[in-house]
C-alpha cells in the first residue's frame, strides 16, 4: 500500500498521456501553444503499462487518462485495451475537450470507461472560439450526445472566468436538468503556460452565492470519499451540480492522489514543482522493486497541502496544465 507521511492512502492515478492539444484554452496555454516535449521524451505506452501495473498493484485501485487532449496520442484505443485489463484496476476514467472524440465514444464503452470528464466552458459558439481559440464547439456537443446516447456516465468541466463565461453558468446547470449528467465549475489556477498570475478570481463562494440568486432552493448533498467538488442539487434535475476549489485548494486534506506527466515526472501535488523523473530511473534499467522504493520516497515528500506545495517551489508557476494534465 503506497500511504503518504500525513497518513493518506495514495490509490488514484492521473495519467497525462501528451502534452500536445489541439486547442488553445487561454487559460492553458499561450497562443502560439507550448513548447512540446521532444516525441522520445514522452513516456511510451509500454512504460505507461509498467508503472501503471505496479502502482496498481500497490494498491491505486483508479487510473485517470488525461493530457494535453489524450486522443492526439497515437493508438490510443489500444493502450486503453491493455490499461484496462490491468489486474487489480477498478476503474479507469478519461478526461477530454471532446473535439476528436465522437466516433470512439463506443469503443470506450466496450472498455467499461467508470466516467468521462468532458471539458466544456460556454455552450456559445463565439464565447468557445475566444476561450479556445479554435471554433470547434459544434464537435465537442457531438461528442457530448454520443456519450449520454451510450450511458457513459459523464461529468462537464468548467473553469470560470470572469468576463469569459459568467454568463454560462446556469445555462450549463441547466443542462443536467433532463439529461443525467453531472455539471463542475471550477476555479481558474495560474497554470496557463506562462508568468500570467493574478487572474480575476471567481472564487468557490463567488460562484455558489452567483449559482444560488437563480436557484434559490439548491440542495448540498453528500460528497463523496476523496472527492474534490463540493456538490449540490437542484430540486427536480437529473442531474448534480459541483463546484471545485482548484486555486482555494480547500479539499487537500483528504488528498489521494499521485500524477505522471507526458515526460514521466512524478508529482504529488498539483502545485509541486514535480518529484522526480521515473522515467530517468526506469530507463536507466532500474527492477520493479528499485522504481517502487524511489516512487514510496516521493510519496513521503508529499506535501500536506497545494498552499504548502506551491509555497515551496522557488519561482512562480509558469506550467501550461497540458503538461502536468489538471
Ligand atoms: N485536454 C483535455 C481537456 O481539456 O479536458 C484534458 C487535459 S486538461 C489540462 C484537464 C482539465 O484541466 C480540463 O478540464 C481543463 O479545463 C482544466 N484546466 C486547464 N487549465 C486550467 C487552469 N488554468 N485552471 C483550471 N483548470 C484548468
Ligand atoms: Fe487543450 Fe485541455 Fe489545455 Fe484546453 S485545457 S488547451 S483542451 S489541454
Amino acid at each position: 500500500m503506497l500511504v503518504d507521511q500525513h497518513g493518506r492512502i495514495i490509490n488514484y492515478l492521473r495519467l497525462a498521456v501528451t502534452d500536445r492539444c489541439n486547442l488553445r484554452c487561454f487559460y492553458c496555454m499561450p497562443a502560439e501553444g507550448i513548447d512540446y516535449i521532444d516525441r522520445k521524451e514522452l513516456l511510451s505506452y509500454e512504460e505507461m503499462l509498467r508503472l501503471c501495473t505496479l502502482l496498481v498493484a500497490q494498491g491505486v485501485k483508479k487510473i485517470r487518462i488525461t493530457g494535453g487532449e489524450p486522443f492526439l496520442r497515437k493508438d490510443l484505443i489500444s493502450f486503453l485495451e491493455k490499461l484496462a485489463s490491468i489486474p487489480g484496476l477498478e476503474e479507469w476514467h478519461l478526461t477530454t475537450n471532446g473535439t476528436l472524440s465522437t466516433d470512439l465514444v463506443a469503443q470506450l464503452k466496450k472498455l467499461n470507461v467508470a466516467s468521462v470528464n468532458l471539458s466544456l466552458d460556454t455552450l456559445d459558439r463565439q464565447r468557445f472560439l475566444n476561450i479556445t481559440r479554435r471554433d470547434l464547439l459544434p464537435q465537442v456537443m457531438a461528442t457530448l450526445d454520443a456519450l449520454l446516447e451510450q450511458g457513459i456516465k459523464t461529468k462537464i468541466n468548467a473553469v470560470v472566468m470572469a468576463r469569459h463565461n459568467i454568463e454560462d453558468i446556469i445555462p450549463l446547470i441547466n443542462l443536467s436538468k433532463e439529461q443525467a449528467l453531472d455539471v463542475r465549475f471550477i476555479e481558474e489556477m495560474p497554470f496557463n503556460g506562462s508568468a500570467r498570475q493574478g487572474m480575476e478570481q471567481w472564487d468557490h463562494v463567488a460562484i455558489l452565492e452567483y449559482i444560488k440568486k437563480y436557484f434559490p432552493d439548491l440542495q448540498k448533498v453528500a460528497d463523496p470519499l476523496f472527492s474534490t467538488s463540493a456538490n449540490y442539487q437542484v430540486p427536480g434535475f437529473k442531474g448534480k451540480m459541483g463546484i471545485i476549489a482548484a486555486y482555494s485548494r480547500t479539499f487537500c486534506g483528504t488528498c489521494n492522489r499521485i500524477r505522471l506527466t507526458p515526460k514521466g515526472v512524478l508529482k504529488t501535488c498539483l502545485y509541486d514543482k514535480g518529484t522526480f523523473n521515473v522515467k530517468d530511473i526506469l530507463r536507466a534499467g532500474a527492477t520493479d522493486a528499485q522504481l517502487l522504493i524511489a516512487i514510496q520516497e516521493a510519496i513521503n515528500s508529499k506535501a500536506i497541502d497545494g498552499i504548502a506545495a506551491e509555497t515551496a517551489r522557488a519561482k512562480d508557476i509558469t506550467e501550461s496544465m497540458a503538461s502536468i494534465g489538471g
